[in-house]
């Protein structure tokens, strides 16, 4: 059962071996071999400033995110699994989610027995694509073939393993993706999640859009894959619980899902958020300035914010119409003549007292909630 003492823990790793020409993440290229130890020892004492907090808490979810945790450095890594086995997992509920989020090219049997020894039990895979010439536009340094060892490998040690993919880059087509759910859905993965891809203006991709050197695919095109990806997804047992993330029965993240729920949870690391139920606050972005005040002793938060009734309300129902669950109607019964447009247009569906998005509507859904909280 989950009660308000039950908190979910993220931790940011800040490193990449290569920066994608679509990341708008904070993460870099270090250069500074000693950087990745003097990181995992701010992360160890950003948790001590929480202490008061997680003293009497359960950890029930824990997801080591980037970036890319995976690439650590070994003693770096070392010490952080030391840290994990000796103090966060004695803080554990019994039944704890942790996941680690790796790429396929810095998979390896040596770096997985480490995280699986600290806790581990729940991998999710950056295979992105199983097309070679969509790996190299995305600036991926993984191939087909790596991919495929990453998924061997993941499979066998791992029980629960997700993988990701990014869709309707402008190279892609169904057949490149169904070529890409085939060989993933060929494992045994529990969850895929599915990202369309985003064009950010401070990215690579986003300056060459800008100069006008290519042009991402048009809507209409993305919003037919998406469409098409969903049905096969579901057709191969892999529902779609929430507009990017797609699972087998009982496997859907229990980590993400209780940021969608408004869950307590803590952010350590490089601008991870935190939020504990009332407010909302993030670190610093830069992972320099972020370390500098931890070890001056100091909160390394950039930002917080407190939610009024219009926040809270604008972000529940986003939260919830992102989800399959969806919303109680009661909610927007004061738009129910806006409600039944979208209901009539086939963008919302009512299931007995809940009103839910269908596939057409998340891929309009920020038009939506915008128009239903206006
Ligand atoms: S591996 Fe992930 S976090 Fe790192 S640069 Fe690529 S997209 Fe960004």
């Amino acid at each position: 059962m989950v009660t308000s003492r039950d908190w979910s823990v993220y931790v940011h790793v800040p490193f990449c071996e290569v920066r994608c020409p679509y990341c708008h993440f904070a993460c870099f290229v270090n250069q500074d071999p000693d950087f990745p130890l003097r990181y995992v020892r701010a992360v160890e004492r950003e948790l001590d400033f929480h202490s008061g907090r997680l003293d009497s808490a359960r950890i029930v979810s824990l997801y080591f995110g980037g970036g890319t945790p995976t690439a650590l450095s070994a003693p770096a890594r070392k010490e952080l699994c030391r840290w994990l086995g000796e103090e966060l997992r004695p803080r554990f509920a019994p039944e704890a989610e942790f996941t680690l989020e790796a790429n396929p090219e810095s998979l390896d049997p040596r770096v997985l027995d480490d995280w699986l020894e600290a806790g581990l039990n729940r991998l999710s895979i950056g295979i992105q694509t199983m097309h070679p010439k969509v790996l190299e536009f995305l600036g991926r340094r993984s191939t087909p073939a790596s991919n495929l060892r990453a998924l061997d490998l993941a499979c066998q040690r791992v029980d629960n393993v997700s993988a990701d993919l990014i869709v309707a880059s402008p190279l892609d087509d169904w057949t490149g993706l169904l070529r890409s759910i085939d060989a993933i859905t060929s494992h045994p993965v529990s969850h895929i999640s599915a990202y369309l891809l985003e064009i950010h203006a401070d990215t690579r991709f986003g300056r060459e859009v800008a100069q006008g050197l290519w042009q991402p695919s048009p809507n209409d095109q993305q919003a037919d894959l998406y469409l098409r990806l969903v049905q096969e997804l579901a057709d191969r047992g892999f529902h779609a619980y929430e507009l990017s993330n797609f699972a087998q029965p009982g496997r859907e993240s229990r980590h993400n899902g209780r940021y969608w729920t408004r869950d307590p949870y803590l952010g350590l690391g490089p601008s991870a958020h935190s939020f504990d139920g009332a407010h909302r606050w993030w670190n610093h972005r830069d992972a320099h300035r972020w370390c500098e005040s931890v070890e001056a002793g100091t909160l390394p938060v950039e930002g917080r914010e407190h939610l009024d009734r219009r926040a809270v309300r604008r972000e529940r129902i986003l939260l919830g119409l992102r989800r399959d669950e969806g919303i109680p109607e009661a909610w927007v019964e004061d738009r129910s003549r806006l409600v039944d447009d979208y209901l009539r247009a086939g963008l919302l569906e009512r299931v007995g007292p809940r009103l839910r998005a269908t596939p057409e509507g998340w891929l309009l859904l920020d038009e939506v909630v915008l128009r239903l909280c206006d």
